[in-house]
This record gives structure tokens, C-alpha cells and sequence, in this order.
């Protein structure tokens, strides 16, 4: 009797929770975006069910039953997407305390921080990044992966994460940790296990040694960079035979290449190779851009990074600030240049650079350097999940596919700053955000609705 009264119980918790995952949701607002169309659509309605939109439209039929969610003057779009963060690092702040401090803390207190920057992004609204590079010097642990994964089960609360461990680089490069320290510090040479590696065969083995500790694509610097000591910004820093290697390892492999580089030269050789993005792109040439155009790679301009540093230049030693003046200066004309030849321009701020959840702030540096408002959308939503390679799941307002939905007051075809008020977040049709607050639960747990508040 007994036991089967706990039968009983369990069948009713179940059908409950069935319910739940089967209540229909209706967001309704002023203005949709889907994500991938020229134009936002008036009277928006979008129907979700469990994790998936069901429908998405102007003026729909309202389903019986359903629990309305009315956000007023905002536009509905899907999450926003950020191809290119650092969400296990911070250095938005003195270049040489955040060195110091990454040497202090501890790993297990650099990760416990990072479950606050993930959360920070996803409630500015940003449902899906793509991680280009997590590492502490002289430590073999894979904070990204550990986020991701932490993430995915519903252990804490951030956005969908597609990691690359730590990003490959060859010995004295942007991504050499050892670089700028006495010699030897650490007691050894970075090797593959630390995303080192010199020639065709370390490369593979290195792409491999990521894969197989849960990388989701593979990050590599084929040029200097400006937040590092040791090289010149510009500098190639990978041969051709390895950047073969590295494209050819990863894609076998299927996974995507992201390469940071901002020199003109190791761009070429990149694209020629076959990576999948330019992250950065600072010094291309037109003629470069070209190339790029016919081969179909993405652009990660990541313009956010650049003029953070540049805001606070004096935070920087004197060397960085030479290179970073350089890039930027460098970067304005090759983005115009960019969007007037019609490249694929996906959309990535290199957050850690800047203060996480800022993301949007990308936006308006897009239009302010030629990008129509529309177009900057998109590069967040569709060319973003294009590039990722998850645009069967997420990435536009349609049937099917995931409910990542978020909104934002107003019109931001008028005023781009908009999306950087976005006042509620839906991810997987569970509501994160909504108005000022932050809620961790599902839609029954929503509170009324309080659109146009600002997020910071
Ligand atoms: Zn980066």
C-alpha cells in the first residue's frame, strides 16, 4: 500500500512536470526581428512550447491556455550571439595587476569568478559565445570546458558556450603564457599541452590534444598580437605548412578554425589555408579582402576590444599602447573596407578585453564605421550561428528552433544603443531575465514584465 501510494506520487510529480514543459508561452511586443530578414515586422507574436518556438509572426492567433507575456514598445529578436569571448579571463582593468593577479589567484578561484562573467553575458542577452582561448599559465586545467559543461547541465547560469581550450600558438607567440617572464620561471618550455607547438606534426598533435579534452573548435594565433609582450603585432607567426596542418587536422576533425592575426601577410596565408575566421584583421589590405571575399571566410572584427584599450591606453605599458594605437588606427579603414565589398562579418568583441556583458556595445562601433543597424543585427544572429555552425538550431525567430528570444525597448533600426538595454532574456524558453531583476528559473517563475530599463 504503502509503496504504491509512493507510485502515485511519483506518476503526479511526473504529469506535472510534463505540464509544465508543455505550457505554451506567447511573447508579444511592437516589432520583431527574425534574425536574417532586411526589415522588423509590426505586431510581433512568438508562440514557445518547452525549449522550441513553435511560431513567430505579426499578429497571430493568440493559442487558448496560453500564459501571455505582453513586453509592450520593444522588438523581439533571437539572442544575441558573440563569436569571439574570453569568459574564464578578466584583463579589462591595469594590464600589469591583472598579470600579477593571474599568477596569485588560484584556478579554482579564476573559474568560480568566471560563473559571474557568464551570467553578466547572458543577462545582457547574448544566449550563445563562442570562446576563443582559456588558459593560466603553467596550470593543465580546462576552466572553459568545466564552464560549458557546468552550464549545459543547469548547474549555473550563462550563455551557450562553444570552446576552444586554449588557443595554439607557436613558441614566443601571442599565446606563448611564458612570454615576458624570466625564463624558465614556470620550470619548463610550454609543449602542446599548453597549445605550443612548432611544425606540421605539434600542430596536429596539439589540435588532437585539444579535441580530445572538449574543444569545440580550434583557436590559433597566426600573428603577433597587442596584448602581448614579446612580439610585434603584425608578425607572422605560424609557416604555411602549419597553418595547412592546423586546418586541415581540425576540420578532419570537425571542428571550425578561428585565427586571431592582424597582420596583413599571415591573413593571406590564413585564408589561402582555409581557416573558417579572421578574428581581428587589423592590417588587411583591400587585396586580402578580396581573396577573403571569394573564399567565403569570416570576419570577427572584434572593433569593442580596440577601443576599450584605446579609452584606457594609460593602463597599458608603453609598448602595448605603441601596438594597440597602431592596430586601431589601422583596423577603422579595413572594417569600411569590409563592409563596402560585402564580406561575411560575423559578430565578436574579444570580451575580457572590456568589462563582461558590455558585448553590445559592438553595435554601435559596426554602424559607426558604415555597417547599416540591420546588418550589425545580423551578424549577432544568423551569420553568427552560421559561422558556428548551429544554425539549424539557433540564431533567427523560427519554427523549431531553440527559444532563445530576447527583447529590447524601442526600435534598434532607429537607435542601436537599444540592444544594449536589453530587458529580457529567454534562453532554451526559460526566462533569465526580466526587467532589472534576474531570475534563474523557468517562465512560471516571471514576475511583470518591466522593458525599457537600462542594463548598466
Ligand atoms: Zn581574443
Amino acid at each position: 500500500m504503502k509503496i504504491t501510494s509512493r507510485v502515485l506520487v511519483i506518476f503526479l510529480c511526473l504529469g506535472i512536470a510534463a505540464q509544465a514543459a508543455d505550457q505554451l508561452i506567447v511573447l508579444k511586443a511592437a516589432r520583431l526581428f527574425d534574425g536574417k530578414s532586411n526589415a522588423l515586422v509590426q505586431n510581433a507574436v512568438v508562440i514557445v512550447q518547452g525549449d522550441k518556438i513553435v511560431d513567430a509572426a505579426n499578429n497571430l492567433p493568440i493559442p487558448s491556455g496560453a500564459q501571455v507575456i505582453d513586453l509592450g514598445d520593444a522588438t523581439l529578436c533571437p539572442g544575441f550571439m558573440d563569436a569571439h569571448t574570453h569568459l574564464t579571463a578578466d584583463f579589462s582593468g591595469n594590464y600589469n595587476e591583472h598579470r600579477l593577479q593571474e599568477l596569485d589567484l588560484n584556478v579554482s578561484e579564476h573559474a568560480i569568478r568566471a560563473t559571474a562573467f557568464a551570467r553578466a553575458t547572458v543577462e545582457a542577452g547574448f544566449t550563445t559565445v563562442r570562446d576563443l582561448g582559456s588558459r593560466f599559465v603553467a596550470s593543465r586545467e580546462f576552466v572553459d570546458v568545466a564552464l560549458r559543461n557546468s552550464i549545459n547541465k543547469g548547474v549555473i547560469v550563462g550563455p551557450r558556450m562553444l570552446v576552444a581550450t586554449k588557443g595554439i600558438g607557436a613558441t614566443g607567440g601571442h599565446f606563448d603564457p611564458t612570454s615576458g617572464f624570466r625564463d624558465f620561471l614556470f620550470g619548463r618550455e610550454p609543449d602542446y599541452t599548453d597549445g605550443i607547438a612548432n611544425g606540421p606534426d605539434e600542430i596536429r598533435k596539439a589540435v588532437r590534444f585539444e579535441v580530445k579534452n572538449g574543444a569545440d573548435v580550434i583557436k590559433a594565433a597566426v600573428s603577433g598580437g597587442v596584448l602581448s609582450l614579446a612580439d610585434e603585432v603584425d608578425t607572422p607567426q605560424l609557416t604555411s605548412a602549419e597553418m595547412a596542418a592546423l586546418v586541415d587536422e581540425s576540420h578532419r576533425l570537425r571542428k571550425k578554425v578561428a585565427v586571431h592575426c592582424h597582420g596583413d601577410q599571415a591573413a593571406r596565408e590564413a585564408i589561402e589555408a582555409g581557416v573558417d575566421s579572421i578574428e581581428h584583421g587589423s592590417f588587411m589590405k583591400p587585396e586580402t579582402l578580396t581573396i577573403m571575399k571569394k573564399k567565403g571566410t569570416f570576419l570577427t572584427p572584434t572593433l569593442l576590444a580596440s577601443d576599450w584599450i584605446m579609452k584606457k591606453i594609460d593602463n597599458y605599458p608603453p609598448a602595448l599602447q605603441l601596438k594597440a594605437k597602431e592596430a586601431t588606427a589601422a583596423r577603422s579603414e579595413m572594417f569600411r573596407n569590409a563592409v563596402k565589398m560585402g564580406i561575411k562579418i560575423s559578430f565578436g568583441t574579444d570580451a575580457a578585453v572590456y568589462p563582461h556583458g558590455q558585448n553590445a556595445k559592438e553595435f554601435k562601433l559596426m554602424v559607426d564605421l558604415g555597417m547599416t543597424p540591420i546588418d550589425a543585427l545580423k551578424s549577432a544572429m544568423a551569420n553568427d550561428a552560421d559561422l558556428l555552425g548551429i544554425g539549424q538550431k539557433v540564431g533567427t525567430l523560427e519554427k523549431g528552433k531553440f527559444a532563445d528570444i530576447i527583447a529590447m525597448p524601442g526600435d534598434p533600426t532607429s537607435d542601436i544603443t537599444a540592444t544594449e538595454r536589453v530587458s529580457f532574456v529567454m534562453k532554451e524558453g526559460k526566462i533569465i531575465r526580466r526587467g532589472t531583476g534576474t531570475l534563474q528559473g523557468t517562465g512560471e517563475s516571471a514576475t511583470p514584465a518591466d522593458v525599457g530599463a537600462p542594463v548598466d
